[in-house]
Parts: C-alpha cells; sequence; structure tokens
C-alpha cells in the first residue's frame, strides 16, 4: 500500500509540470510553518520555568513579558507564513489540475471514435472532470499538511527526548498506541474488509444507475421496486458490509483511537508520579516540575499533529482513486496518426483480409474479410444480426483500425493517410442520429461549417426535409430538443442524410439508414437516399432486402466471416444464405400486403 501511494504521488508530480518547484517551495514553506507553530508552546514552558524557578518571589522573574512577545511574534509568523505556503500549494494544485484536464483532452482526442461509442461522454467528463479536481485538496491541502507534520513531529521526537527521557517515551507511547489502533482497522486482514465494503458500494451506486435507466421498463410491466432483485441485493450486501465493518472491525480500535490521541498525557502522569519520588530525593524536585510542564503542555500538539495526519491520509486515499479515473482514461487506446500522410487516389474501397476484434471480446467480430468497391459503385452489406455489418462500415472512417488486414480508400490504407482529410472523403450515416440540441439549420450546417444558408436549406431539401420543416414554428431555424421539439425517428434519419448530402463526400457509409422508416417516411427517405448515392462510392447496410436489390455488389457477412459475395440473381442462383433470407423476406413482405397493407414490422425479423 505504500508503495502505491508514493507511485500515486509521483504520477501526480508529474501533472505539476512548471509549477513542480512552487510545489516544493509551498511544502517547505509549510515545514517551516509547522515549525514556528510550535515556538510559542516552548515559549510558554520557558516562562514555567522561569516562574518555578524563582517561586514563590514571583516578582523576580523577569524574562516573562518577553518570552510572551516571542510567543505571540512566532504564533503570527507561523500563521503568515502557513498562509504563504497555501498561496503556493493552491496556486500549483489549480494549474495541475488545469493540466490534467488538458492532458486527458489532448489523450481523449487521439482516441478512435468507436471509442465514445463504448464510453458515454457523461462517463468520460466526469471521469476526467471530477477526478481532476479531487486531486486539488490533495495537492493544496493534504499535502502541505503532510508535509508540516512530518516536520512536526521530527522536531518533537527530538525535544521528547532533550529533557527526561522518560517522560518523553510515555508521552510518545501513547502517539504510537494511537497510530497502531489506527493501523488495526485499516491494515491487515481489514484491508481487504475495507476493499469489500468499497466495493459494495460501488456495485450499489451502479445498480441505482441501472434501476433508474430502466424505470421504464419497470412501469411498463407494472413492477415493483421489489422487482429490481439485483439493486436490492446491491442495498443489502451493502448494509451488511458495512454493519460488519463498523461493528465488527472499526469500534475498539477507533474507540481506542481516539482514546490516546485525546489523552496523550494518560501515560505521563503515571511515569511522573512514578519518578517524583527520586527527583525529591536527589533534589532536583523543581527541575522535574518544570520537565513536567514541558512534556504535559507538549502532549496537546501530539494530537493536533495524529488529527492531521489522519486527515491527510483519508485525502491521500481519495486523490488516489481519483488518479485511478484519471489513469484509465489516460490509458484510452489512441490512434496512430502518420506523421507523412499519403493522399489517396480515387474513391475505391478495398477491403484486405480485414481482422477485428473489440477490446475485451473472444471472438473476432471480423474474419479474415476482402472485398472491393469499385469507385462509384453501390455495394451492399447483408446477413444475420450481429453479422459484423457495422463493424466493417466504422473501420473505414477509422472508428477503429483493423486488428490485421487492412482498409484501403483510394488505394491507400486508411491509417496512412491524413484523419481530416479521410473525414472529408468519407460520409456516413448511422442508425443513432445524434442531433445537436440547436436549430436544424445548424445541425445540417455541422457536415460542412462553411455552407451558406441556401445550401444549407437545397440539401434539406434533396433530403426531402420540406415537410418537416413546414410543420415547425420556425422553419428551419427552430431548435430540436427544447420545448418540446422532437423529431420522429424517420425525421431525424432524413436530417441526418441531409448532412451527409451536404458534406457532398464523394464515399458515402450507410449503416441501416431505412430502420427507422414507418410507411410514410420510407418513400422519402429511399428518395433522399437517390440523391445522397447519385454518382458516388457507396457502401449500404440494409435490412430491408428490398433496398439492395439494385446494389452493384451484395456482400453478405455471417458471424464476421464473408460467407457469400455477388449481385442478387447471382446470389439467389447460389441458393445460400442470401437466397434464404429473400425467400424470408418476401414471405414477409407478402404477409404485409395480404393484412391489408397495414404496417406490420415483421419484415424487421429479415434482419
Ligand atoms: P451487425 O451490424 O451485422 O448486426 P455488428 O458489427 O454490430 O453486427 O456486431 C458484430 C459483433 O461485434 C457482434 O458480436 C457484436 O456483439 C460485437 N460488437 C459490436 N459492437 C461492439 C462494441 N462496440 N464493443 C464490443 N463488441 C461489439
Ligand atoms: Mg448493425
Amino acid at each position: 500500500m505504500q508503495e502505491k501511494k508514493q507511485s500515486d504521488l509521483a504520477v501526480l508530480l508529474g501533472y505539476t509540470g512548471s509549477y513542480k518547484a512552487l510545489t516544493f517551495l509551498g511544502l517547505g514553506l509549510s515545514a517551516i510553518a509547522m515549525v514556528l507553530g510550535m515556538l510559542p508552546y516552548i515559549c510558554i514552558w520557558l516562562v514555567a520555568r522561569d516562574l518555578i524557578a524563582v517561586a514563590p518571589n514571583w516578582t523576580q522573574a523577569t524574562g516573562i513579558a518577553r518570552y510572551g512577545w516571542m510567543a505571540f511574534a512566532f504564533a503570527v509568523a507561523g500563521i503568515v507564513v502557513y498562509f504563504a505556503a497555501l498561496m503556493c500549494t493552491h496556486l500549483a494544485a489549480f494549474r495541475t489540475a488545469s493540466n490534467i484536464r488538458k492532458q486527458g483532452m489532448a489523450h481523449l482526442m487521439k482516441a478512435p471514435l468507436g471509442y465514445f461509442d463504448n464510453n458515454a461522454s457523461g462517463l468520460l467528463r466526469n471521469r476526467l472532470d471530477g477526478a481532476a479536481s479531487e486531486t486539488e485538496t490533495l495537492l493544496a491541502h493534504n499535502l502541505a499538511d503532510i508535509v508540516g507534520t512530518v516536520a512536526m513531529v521530527l522536531v518533537m521526537v527530538v525535544l521528547m527526548f532533550v529533557f527526561d527521557w522518560r517522560m518523553g517515551a510515555a508521552c510518545l507511547l501513547a502517539a504510537v498506541a494511537s497510530v497502531l489502533a489506527m493501523f488495526a482497522m485499516m491494515g491487515g486482514k481489514n484491508a481487504k474488509l475495507m476493499a469489500e465494503y468499497q466495493a459494495a458500494q460501488d456495485t450499489m451506486s451502479k445498480a441505482g444507475t441501472e434501476y433508474v435507466r430502466g424505470i421504464p421498463v419497470v412501469k411498463v410491466f407494472q413492477q415493483t421496486v421489489y422487482s429490481f432483485r439485483a439493486f436490492r441485493q446491491a442495498i443489502e450486501d451493502y448494509s451488511a458490509k458495512a454493519e460488519h465493518y463498523q461493528a465488527d472491525v472499526c469500534k475498539v480500535p477507533q474507540a481506542l483511537n481516539l482514546t490516546f490521541t485525546e489523552g496523550a498525557f494518560i501515560f505521563l502522569v503515571p511515569v511522573a508520579l512514578l519518578i517524583a519520588p527520586a527527583a525529591i530525593g536527589n533534589g532536583s524536585f523543581a527541575q522535574f516540575v518544570t520537565n513536567f510542564v514541558f512534556y504535559a503542555v507538549f502532549s496537546a500538539i501530539v494530537s493536533t499533529a495524529l488529527a492531521k495526519i489522519m486527515f491527510a491520509a483519508s485525502g491521500m486515499m481519495l486523490a488516489s482513486t481519483a488518479l485511478g479515473r484519471i489513469e484509465q482514461d489516460m490509458r484510452a487506446p489512441t490512434m496512430e496518426i502518420t506523421k507523412s500522410p499519403i493522399a489517396p487516389k480515387g474513391n475505391s474501397v478495398v477491403f484486405r483480409d480485414v481482422c477485428f476484434t473489440y477490446e475485451g471480446a473472444d471472438v473476432p467480430a471480423l474474419d479474415h474479410v476482402s472485398f472491393s468497391v469499385e469507385p462509384g459503385q453501390t455495394v451492399a452489406l447483408v446477413g444475420p444480426s450481429g453479422g459484423g455489418k457495422t463493424t466493417a462500415a466504422s473501420l473505414i472512417p477509422r472508428f477503429w483500425d483493423v486488428t490485421s488486414g487492412c482498409v484501403e480508400v483510394g488505394g491507400v490504407d486508411v491509417r496512412q493517410t491524413d484523419p481530416h482529410a479521410l473525414m472529408e472523403q468519407v460520409a456516413f450515416v448511422f442508425q443513432n442520429t445524434h442531433l445537436f440540441k440547436t436549430s436544424i439549420l445548424e445541425n445540417v450546417r455541422a457536415a460542412r461549417p462553411g455552407a451558406t444558408r441556401e445550401q444549407v436549406l437545397a440539401a434539406l431539401s434533396a433530403a426531402q426535409c420540406d415537410d418537416i420543416l413546414e410543420k415547425l414554428p420556425n422553419g428551419v431555424d427552430t431548435l430540436i430538443g427544447t420545448d418540446g421539439t422532437y423529431l420522429s425517428g424517420g425525421e431525424q434519419q432524413r436530417v441526418a442524410l441531409a448532412r451527409a448530402i451536404l458534406k457532398d463526400a464523394p464515399i458515402v457509409v450507410l449503416d441501416e439508414a431505412t430502420a427507422f422508416a414507418d410507411p410514410e417516411n420510407e418513400a422519402l427517405i429511399q428518395q433522399a437516399l437517390r440523391k445522397l448515392t447519385e454518382g458516388r462510392t457507396v457502401i449500404m447496410i440494409a435490412h430491408r432486402l428490398s433496398t439492395v436489390l439494385g446494389a452493384d455488389k451484395i456482400v453478405v457477412l455471417d458471424e464476421g466471416r464473408k460467407v457469400e459475395e455477388g449481385t442478387h440473381d447471382e446470389l439467389l442462383r447460389h441458393g445460400d444464405l442470401y437466397a434464404r433470407m429473400w425467400e424470408d423476406y418476401n414471405r414477409a413482405v407478402k404477409w404485409k400486403i395480404s393484412a391489408d397493407g397495414e404496417a406490420t414490422q415483421t419484415d424487421r425479423e429479415v434482419k
């Protein structure tokens, strides 16, 4: 555990960058402040010593006022220096947190786009932003306190043994007992319990999130909270662990710890009573009393120091988990960006023996897949759900990079091209369209920021969005996602097509572009698709096999492998998977028609 803490600290100091020196200055000042803060106690002791020496002729004690002023001066100096120390550490801490955010963002910018599919953006933001601010407390306060307290303890240990080692040892004994009690609570097998307790807390909060997400389902099926067995189990687990941890593990050590921390004189008094007779015997009683006063005053500092260390230790633990979360982001895979990009020649797309396995998956999502799309051709990817169609499509704009083999655009491996140029060359419409909370105009313009209003309107019109614009209160300037202005799935899909049309890229990737289409939408979407795909290289995934009829080539993917390739007619003659799918599809369509042309979703099964 000790080693881990040190490495955490090293990691954190690494982020301080050019503010490392300031951090150390702050820590040094904090140590000085702590030592200054101890000096008034010594002054008080000096006063006591003088008084004892002249007792009972109090008026002969001349140095008392001087010591009083000195005590005051040291106290003030201690506060001022501590303030300066905190200024330094705060400045460094804020800079460090901002460095962490910047470096984290810079790193995430290099992650493949697919990474953001698997890691919700809210979670990422929370992880980076929240964790960065959590390190602030550690750097700004805890670390300064730890260094200061260590300095204080060192001085204390020396002073303890200067006057009377027996009474010094008695004071230290209390401190040691208190620290031992604390370790009994946190170390050894209890560390495992502590970890279990924290894991239970984690599980509970995750189950809670899951529960909130599932509320609609729960309500629809008329269930109660008790049906969320996982959540209930997590709460019960946590409460059992928490109870066990505090009753069986913490109760006694915590009581002992507090007793010894607050009652640091607990051993001092008996020891003093033991050695008092000897002091009286050899005539050094006055000195004995003086020393006793010193230790009595000093034992008060022991508890302060220990309390500070405890706080600092918990700050350390918090920061350690925060750093863990930051490291998680910093470990996000990055996409290699070539230093000498090659410009693609033309608009062909070729998959050469491509294998791809998602992180953590056992089986490849794509397994030695090869096919080619000539410039201007339309190639359809079909196959059962989970066959790898979406995965293949997302490799083209480098949402992910292949595990082996290569994807070529215009004869160049996509990893050898400039990512920006690649993005310019490929437009994609995916199943889950994300519309920003802004006007439709800006939503479409996002595809080509320089586009004029007229160009955007033309793209919307080409994408058959005119009826949407007519319906909306402010037409193209209507804000989406506010005041109850939402678009249906099919309408969103058409806006997404408008984006792709505006982008005017020579290669178009469409993933299940008709998936949301209801009967009224479908014809419009088909029309928009025709506009979008005219004269371009198209890779399309569609579960309505009617849309792939006109494709130049159909590639059938099943369980990550290419099982067939050819035109519609060729594949039908082949009489294998595609032929079966086609048969199923037709049966579904016929069934739909015989049901009086009513909209049914049976054709989904073909997917
Ligand atoms: P299709 O589009 O043909 O339905 P996909 O390409 O979406 O198939 O999925 C292929 C395989 O990869 C499936 O087994 C799926 O579970 C897996 N998969 C898809 N997306 C991810 C992801 N983001 N992370 C891990 N596995 C994934
Ligand atoms: Mg898919």
